[in-house]
């Protein structure tokens, strides 16, 4: 059995320290790394000092086999990280040609005239190679020091995560191995994980909740994820989505029959609208939604009878199957979900906060399912537009009701 490969991070930036930015790329680096086990022993901030850079990195160096160093390698004066490296190596700032005609390429193709502070990110120790950046233009550099490999990279995410897992596939990793990614609706993260725990095998889990939503992320070997993953679903069953969130699934279920799909909201305000409407493509699908706040709109825009409302209240199960039955009809959908409750703090009439029903109404199911969530306004309707999308879905999918006391699968 070969060693676990080993790394450490070092990121780069006065804002890290400062807690203007907080530090997302080590967490993210550790994650990614760990996927292809790689274990990251130590992670370093440092503020944007030649000899702090460079201290950080000497001590690293012969402690692991792989050093990522991020931030630090803009255009300003602050930026830094280029100087500490050619500093660490013992080599000196060189102009690369061929990335020189690169940058003046990117600036050329944006009808930008290049700052003459630009040059320094052609720069590179003799030594080190540059990676591209199809995102920025800061350029990477990837050395090697005393048997470990360096990489620097810049520190916006959205440029330095792709160039990492462009580089991946030549970073010496303990065996094949993979990350997958499950994503269940409503049940409790401490459920999920006594149900999945027993099912992993070789694997190892960990599990991110938010409200409403748990994700797995299983890795180890490609094999063992695998397995573990194929366990997991049949365990899990319809909890388990078929897609990475709610929005998602319920826009690929009603894709698959044709449907389009309406919302009535009330304590959610227009969140489930908004989660539908988030996920790229969604105009396929999605006719509309109506904010209908006040009980008076409920009546005046959703049809929802008077006496129903006098006699209810807005609260009840009756008037979210209403709503969802006027949002179908004013906004022409073959099926819409509808919420009403209470967002609390404060109770309405004798509802506590935390009260909601959702309904869904379509030619073929008509349901109402009641939410009783504890915590703040906030958490209340984040739970409750989980409901709705799960409810949708389930509809969509022809599949029973959500139920937490139900052994799933
Ligand atoms: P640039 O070419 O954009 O200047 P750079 O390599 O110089 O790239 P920095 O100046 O260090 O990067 O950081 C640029 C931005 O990237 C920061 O303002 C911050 O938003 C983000 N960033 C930097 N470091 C991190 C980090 N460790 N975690 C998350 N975001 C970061």
């Amino acid at each position: 059995v070969t060693a676990q490969p080993t790394a450490e991070v070092i990121a780069v930036g006065d804002e890290l320290l400062r807690g203007d930015t907080v530090d997302t790329n080590g967490a993210w680096i550790g994650r990614t790394l760990a996927g292809i086990g790689i274990e990251v022993r130590q992670r370093t901030v440092v503020g944007d000092q030649v000899d702090q850079i460079r201290d950080a990195m000497r001590a690293a160096v012969p402690r692991v086999g792989l050093l990522v160093v991020c931030g630090g390698l803009g255009p300003t004066a602050d930026d830094l990280t280029r100087d500490a490296l050619a500093d660490l190596l013992g080599e000196p700032l060189l102009l690369d040609e061929a990335l020189l005609q690169r940058l003046a390429e990117y600036f050329a193709d944006r009808q930008r005239s290049m700052p003459a502070g630009a040059v320094v990110q052609a720069m590179r120790p003799s030594s080190a190679w540059p990676i591209h950046n199809q995102v920025g233009t800061a350029p990477g550099l990837r050395a090697t020091c005393d048997g470990c490999t360096v990489l620097l990279l810049p520190g916006p995410p959205r440029e330095l995560q792709p160039m990492l897992t462009g580089l991946l596939p030549q970073l010496p990793s303990a065996a094949p191995s993979s990350a997958r990614r499950l994503t269940v609706a409503l049940l409790p993260e401490s459920l999920v994980a006594e149900l999945v725990e027993p099912l992993l095998g070789e694997a190892t889990a960990a599990y991110y909740a938010t409200p409403g939503r748990v994700v797995i992320r299983l890795t180890g070997a490609t094999e063992a994820v695998a397995a573990a993953t194929a366990r997991a679903a049949a365990v899990l069953g319809d909890v388990l989505l078929d897609r990475a969130d709610a929005a998602e699934s319920v826009l690929a279920a009603a894709e698959r029959r044709g449907w389009s799909v309406a919302v009535a909201e009330s304590l959610t305000g227009g969140l489930v609208t908004a989660s539908l409407t988030a996920v790229a493509g969604a105009s396929a699908v999605v006719r509309g939604g109506i904010v209908s706040y006040a009980t008076e709109v409920k009546d005046s825009l959703l049809d929802v009878p008077a006496e129903l409302l006098d006699a209810r209240g807005p609260v009840d199960p009756e008037v979210a199957l209403a709503m969802a039955r006027g949002a179908r009809r004013a906004l022409d959908a073959d099926v819409a979900v509808a919420t009403t409750g209470v967002a609390g703090p404060d109770p309405v009439g004798p509802h506590p906060p935390g009260l909601a029903f959702v309904a869904v109404s379509s030619p073929e199911d008509e349901r109402v399912v009641r939410v009783d969530a504890r915590g703040d306004r906030e958490l209340v309707r984040t739970l409750t537009v989980a409901h709705a999308l799960d409810l949708l879905r389930r509809s969509l999918n022809r599949l029973p009701d959500y139920s937490a006391t139900a052994e799933p699968g």
